[in-house]
């Protein structure tokens, strides 16, 4: 199948007004990638270019060896599956999917067997015979995404696909999806503005702002290791705590002196995540007194506010050592701290 090389894609939709940048990018073969940033970023611009659907103002594209660059829409071997699912309410399930091969020219029997094997993959053979307007919402997206797979394209897109479903379905779609491509190595490109689904199911992610890529790299690696204080935040709550970094590993806070490698000297800032900071004891190495001031409870953890030398703090616990809002105590930070310059 091959992967995805872009470079120099820019777009403009009025004049003066660049959407995207000049940008490259690299798809592996088999990946799942995700592009992920806040809304109106170009992410979907980016998208609809690789499907065909946006002609670039400049830049090159090639599906594997192939420049794809001025070809159709239907000649890419591109398959998009979209928020709204896009089916045909007149038709069943079977023929909703069976519409794919067969506008690309397969016979009857290949469209047969093409459906039959994608509707098995999205686990609803069963409901192959339904009205789709009879279909909860997750079975609808599973048709769509049916409907994808049975075009058997070089390269799927997946724009913000879950966003109409509620919680427990995007839950479980997550990992039907994240199966779906790597049993049958694909290749997708999958836009979304949730953190925890690109967090949950990428193999890399690009972190999107105004056009640019501002990080790219696997979820664990732009998670820890942020660049910046918008990738930082973006990716999930977070302190930052201001600090001097000595350029030999030590980086010094109001509350301490803690190990930061990779700083160069200077005022920067440490990010801290939420779960990266716990109660600890007076004595205890790098402890620091706080002052408990807000206190919420969300079932698995506990989410406390606490003023301390380096500002208010946000962290979690997960123990049942339930501490009142007012309280003084101890805490320290553990592992996971990163350093962000801008
Ligand atoms: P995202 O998918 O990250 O939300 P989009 O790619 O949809 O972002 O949009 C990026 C920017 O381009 C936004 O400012 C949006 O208003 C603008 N835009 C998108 N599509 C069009 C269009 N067809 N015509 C004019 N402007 C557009």
């Amino acid at each position: 199948m091959g992967g995805v090389t872009i470079r120099g894609i820019s777009k403009s939709y009025t004049r003066g007004t660049m959407v995207l940048p000049p940008l490259d990018l690299d798809i592996a073969d088999g990946e799942l990638f995700f592009l992920l940033g806040p809304s109106g970023c170009g992410k979907s611009t980016l998208l609809r270019i690789l499907a065909g659907l946006v002609t670039p103002d400049a830049g090159s594209i090639a599906f594997g060896s192939r420049d794809v660059t001025y070809l159709p829409p239907e000649k890419r071997h591109a398959a998009m599956v979209f928020q709204n699912y896009a089916l045909w309410p007149h038709m069943t399930v079977a023929e909703n999917v069976a519409f794919a091969p067969q506008s690309t020219g397969a016979s009857r029997t290949e469209s047969a067997r093409r459906t039959a094997d994608a509707l098995a993959v999205v686990r609803m053979s069963d409901m192959a015979g339904r009205r789709v307007t009879a279909l909860s919402g997750g079975q609808q997206q599973r048709v769509a995404l049916a409907r994808a797979l049975a075009a058997e394209p070089e390269l799927l897109l997946l724009d913000e696909p879950l966003s109409n479903l509620d919680a427990r379905l995007r839950d479980e779609m997550r990992v039907e999806i994240r199966r779906i491509c790597k049993e049958r190595h694909l290749t997708a490109l999958y836009v979304t503005h949730d953190r925890n689904e690109a967090l949950s199911m990428a193999d890399r992610l690009a972190v999107m702002r105004e056009g640019r890529i501002c990080q790219l790299g696997s979820p664990t690696e732009v998670y820890r290791r942020p660049a910046s204080r918008f990738t930082a935040s973006f990716l999930g709550d977070v302190n930052f705590i201001a600090g001097e970094a000595d350029g030999r590993g030590g980086f010094a806070t109001p509350i301490g002196v803690f190990a930061l490698t990779g700083a160069a000297a200077g005022r920067s800032w440490a990010a801290v995540r939420p779960e990266s900071i716990h109660f600890a004891d007076q004595n205890a190495p790098g402890a620091f007194p706080a002052r408990l001031v807000g206190r919420a409870f969300f079932g698995d953890r506990t989410e406390y506010r606490a003023e301390t030398a380096a500002g208010t703090l946000v962290f979690n616990d997960s123990s049942y050592l339930d501490r009142e809002k007012g309280e003084d105590c101890f805490l320290a930070l553990s592992g996971g701290l990163a350093v962000v310059t801008e």
